[in-house]
């Protein structure tokens, strides 16, 4: 993982906390990389992009942006804890809004379609905390991912089957 944030800190986050980040790391913001950041945040939380998803978009938006300006700016946002960045989707780093107000999420991905879900659990994130304090360590991140088959895709593929018996 890129980056490892204080259990604390993840609780913390806030939007005063992304202020805060703006205006501290303000001369390191450059125009391209807020068009960056704010493509996410007008997408809202739970969206997840690759580099090249959001080449596609700037671009569509008009923005002239090379993909290495695209792929630095990802990594200087997820440096400033502004964007996390996962591989959800087997072998494709994707990057979303980093979510405040302590709600750590996890991600559900069909191996089928892609389809990515996300979910909390208060169960796993005390566990995990239970688990680290035995072990004497100390938690900075806490990242489950699912992989299986989405309930579209079953449901497609059982009328599949049905069609052929
Ligand atoms: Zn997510
Ligand atoms: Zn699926």
């Amino acid at each position: 993982m890129a980056n490892r944030i204080p259990a604390a800190a993840i609780q913390q986050y806030s939007q005063e906390h992304l202020r805060e980040v703006l205006n501290t790391a303000g001369r390191r913001l450059t125009p391209q990389r807020e068009k960056v950041l704010s493509l996410f945040q007008n997408l809202g939380l739970g969206h997840h992009l690759t580099a090249d998803d959001v080449h596609h978009h700037l671009k569509q938006a008009g923005n002239r942006v090379s993909l290495a300006t695209v792929y630095r700016s990802l990594k200087l946002l997820v440096a400033m804890r502004l964007l996390d960045e996962g591989e959800w989707q087997e072998g494709l780093r994707c990057y979303e809004l980093r979510q405040g107000g302590g709600k750590i999420h996890h991600h559900m991905v069909c191996m089928c379609c892609d389809h990515t879900e996300e979910f909390v659990s208060e169960v796993i994130t005390a566990a995990s905390r239970d688990m680290s304090k035995v072990a004497g360590f100390e938690l900075t991140e806490v990242r489950l991912i699912l992989r299986g088959i989405c309930r579209r895709c079953r449901q497609r593929s059982k009328a599949t089957a049905s069609t052929f018996s």
